[in-house]
């Protein structure tokens, strides 16, 4: 912790533990720290980062003025995985938030994490911990494998606990919307305050709102089918055919309960059936499997889109580079 603190208050970059996935911090306050994470992650100058605080008073700083709905949200999810975005004020670099004028603040709710901004008493400006476009990290050894060698320090605390990022909300329209569902559900939101949602988000149809949206993320090397509907398990075995005839390694991503369905494929199974909370904990963690184990075509299927499903949906259709077979 000593050292992780005393290399961020140099100007370098560490990774470091939150409650959604591995972050890769630098002073938001120093710009050639900020810079030094795009760098190492090979990030998109455009991509604007999300900045992390100690605690929710000092959010004051770093905005023009909080609206009564985005402090009542502040004060029920933070600390948390629920990222604001609000109109920033001069104290923000430009380069923390790729030229807006709007800035996205969030707590996070991890001993580590925490500890970390209480020692270096500056904020941390953090996007996920991985080479641009690969799965986010949810444990140390995937920040390794994807940085090892390109940044001094890594801070392990294990496993993360939600295993995907925070959601994303713009505070600056009325109603609010949501930019990237996350761990803080829609639902979760709607019961305090008013918000959009369009599902096309991110699909390249407008500019982005979230310039985040506009790039491919989380992708493993395999070619990935996502499959919703009824019928799926034919489809997937009618579909597969060519590949699995040409030699090729195909795995499929399904509930535990289903396994068994699938003979002369790779399984990765997804857990219980219906038990998103450990779909979202583990599903990084399988796209990154499915590279460990050479599999040349991915077949995932869908999961209902409620709750925990709406993020975890939004995040296989990236994976899948938008490839939905509906049956
Ligand atoms: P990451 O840190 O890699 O999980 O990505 C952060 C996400 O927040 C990306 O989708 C960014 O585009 C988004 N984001 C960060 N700052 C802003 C902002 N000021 N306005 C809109 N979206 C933002
Ligand atoms: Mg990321």
């Amino acid at each position: 912790m000593d050292q992780a603190a005393s290399l961020l208050a140099q100007g370098q970059v560490v990774a470091f533990p939150t409650e959604t996935v591995y972050g890769l911090g630098a002073n938001a306050l120093d710009s050639g720290a900020v810079e030094a994470i795009f760098k190492a992650k090979g990030r998109p100058q455009d991509n604007p980062l999300i900045v992390h605080l100690g605690e929710q008073s000092q959010a004051d700083k770093y905005v023009q003025a909080i609206p009564p709905k985005a402090r009542l949200l502040m004060e029920r999810f933070w600390p948390g995985p629920l990222t604001l975005v609000l109109a920033k004020t001069g104290q923000v670099p430009p380069v923390v938030t790729a030229g807006l004028d709007t800035v996205a603040l969030r707590v996070p709710d991890h001993p580590l994490a925490l500890e970390l901004l209480r020692q270096t008493g500056f904020p941390l400006a953090a996007p996920s911990a991985n080479l641009s476009g690969r799965p986010s990290p949810t444990r140390a050894e995937h920040v390794l494998a994807d940085l090892g060698g390109r940044i001094p320090a890594i801070l392990d605390g294990g496993e993360t606990g939600w295993g995907l990022e925070s959601t994303v909300l713009d505070c600056t329209v009325e109603p609010f919307r949501l930019l990237r569902p996350g761990g803080v559900t829609l639902e979760d939101l709607r019961a305090l305050v008013p918000v959009t949602f369009a599902a096309s988000e991110g699909e390249d149809k407008e500019p982005p709102r979230s310039p985040g949206m506009k790039y491919q993320h989380y992708a493993p090397d395999a070619t990935v089918f996502l499959l919703t509907g009824q019928g799926v398990r034919a489809r997937i075995q009618e579909e597969s055919e060519p590949y699995r005839r040409r030699g090729q390694k195909v795995g499929v991503m399904t509930w535990n309960e289903r396994s068994h369905l699938y003979s002369g494929f790779t399984v990765l199974p997804m857990g219980s059936e219906g038990d998103l909370q450990t779909l979202a904990n583990k599903l990084y963690h399988l796209l990154r499997q499915a590279d460990h184990l050479g599999l040349d075509v991915l077949y995932i299927e869908g999961v209902p889109e409620a709750d925990l499903g709406l993020a975890i949906m939004n995040r296989l259709r990236k994976a899948a580079d938008y490839r939905e077979i509906k049956t």
